[in-house]
């Protein structure tokens, strides 16, 4: 027999209070409910109840990187910030192109078993952009892979992105774009502009990020086939997704926490901590990524929890990996750019962290479900008034390349509950 819980008096959404009955992996009752026998009660009273994170982009690092993360401590860190599920991007090694590497992580994730781990499967074999990988096995594998990404690279090639789009419509996935022109990004470490140019770096352009959206989406459109863009990045890249939108295209986006709160300045220090790709942009482009996202033009946000040991990140900028952590953060970071600011509600915070992305990944058969009778235990509480300081050391991550080291963030994770089973109380891993 699994535990039950009874949670009284958290605020679902942001409203009201009432209690929540989580027994046999669902929600079993709901409302303003008596004492149950053989019940732990959470008081809940201030915290704020969501359905699960689900994440579009997490990098675990694992087969092939393992000391830089595992799939066991990047699900920890992915409870701990109150994911139920995750998608585990392609860019292993060996890359997941084929139906086996996709079903080792599939199995790791749920021997694991802190959170449910969706993977990914590259578009193209060895993320080459060379031929298309067997993306019909992998939808049939165990993994039942929806989402394909060549993330970390572009699939630059337009012939090749088409095809792809074109395949995946047999079993609805969606072809996850990272949009990077590779010849206008050759050799590029900052943001495009007057900053870099003082700087001494290469300059990345948005219109390297901007043209390939541009194109996906007519292909997405003439192929009528679902596109996927990642961590978008600029202000021209939100312009052309609200017109896709607007079209009927079948476009879809994503923002990641880090270009909601920081830009291009803190590249100054030319501490490689902020080398990150795409690259920071202006305090423009961080508003507009902001408004996108409270409109609802960029559906989602998603970490890019991308993990790097200490010696590929302590070096000198030109020689720094690129990524930074972000499951630990991800809503602290938006509660405050996002929900402190006004901007949104925790309904729309459920919405671009929960509902849209499980709709987008197709796992919305088991995440992203109302906090109703009958729905899967999937379930987050969030203290709003809680404050930290991060510590890069207390992480749950293998790794340490955190941004906001130091920082004073809102909000806590106190409780993650997966299919009724807590994966983490009182803000610790169960
Ligand atoms: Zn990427």
């Amino acid at each position: 027999m699994s535990t039950t819980y009874l949670i009284k008096n958290a605020s679902v959404l942001g409203g009201d209070p009432q209690d929540l009955l989580l027994r046999d992996g669902i929600i079993a009752d709901a409302g303003s409910l008596g004492p149950v026998p053989g019940t732990v009660v959470i008081d809940a009273g201030g915290l704020i109840a969501l359905p699960g994170l689900v994440d579009l982009h997490t990098h675990l690092r694992e087969p092939g990187r393992e000391d830089a993360e595992t799939v066991d401590t990047g699900t920890r860190a992915a409870a701990l910030g109150g994911f139920t599920a995750v998608h585990a991007m392609a860019n292993t090694d060996p890359v997941a192109d084929t139906a086996g590497v996709v079903e080792q992580v599939w199995r790791l994730g749920r021997e694991a078993g802190h959170c449910d781990v969706f993977p990914v499967g590259a578009v193209t074999v060895g993320l080459k952009g060379e031929r298309l990988a067997e993306l019909g096995a992998m939808a049939d594998s165990a993994a039942r892979v929806r989402v394909f990404s060549d993330d970390g690279k572009c699939v630059s090639d337009a012939n090749l992105m088409r095809r792809a789009l074109e395949y995946v419509k047999a079993f609805d996935g969606v072809v996850a774009q990272h949009a990077q022109e590779p010849r206008l990004t050759e050799g590029a470490q900052m943001n495009e502009g007057e900053l870099s140019g003082l700087l001494g770096l290469a300059g990345w352009p948005a219109v390297a990020e901007e043209a390939i959206i541009a194109r996906d989406i007519l292909l997405a459109a003439h192929t009528k086939s679902r596109l996927h863009v990642c961590h978008v990045s600029t202000a021209g890249s939100v312009e052309l997704i609200r017109w896709a939108k607007s079209k009927g295209h079948p476009v879809t986006a994503e923002v990641t926490p880090h270009h909601l709160i920081l830009t291009e300045d803190l590249a100054k220090s030319y501490d490689p901590i902020y080398k990150v790709n795409p690259p920071l942009r202006s305090a423009a482009d961080v508003q507009a990524l902001r408004e996108g996202l409270a409109d609802g033009t960029i559906d989602a946000v998603a970490t890019d929890h991308a993990p790097h040991p200490q010696e590929d990140k302590d070096c000198e900028w030109a020689a720094a990996a690129m990524g930074m952590l972000g499951l630990e953060t991800a809503l602290s970071v938006v509660q405050q750019t996002m929900v402190d600011s006004g901007l949104m509600g925790w309904a729309d915070v459920a919405d671009r962290m929960s509902v849209r992305p499980a709709a987008i990944g197709q796992v919305d058969d088991r995440h992203g479900r109302p906090l109703a009778i009958g729905e899967p235990a999937n379930v987050v509480l969030v203290d709003p008034k809680a404050k930290r300081t991060v510590d890069r050391t207390a992480l749950a991550s293998l790794s340490q390349n955190t941004p906001y080291q130091g920082m004073e963030l809102p909000g806590a994770v106190v409780a993650t509950f997966l299919r009724g089973t807590a994966t983490v109380l009182d803000g610790k891993l169960a």
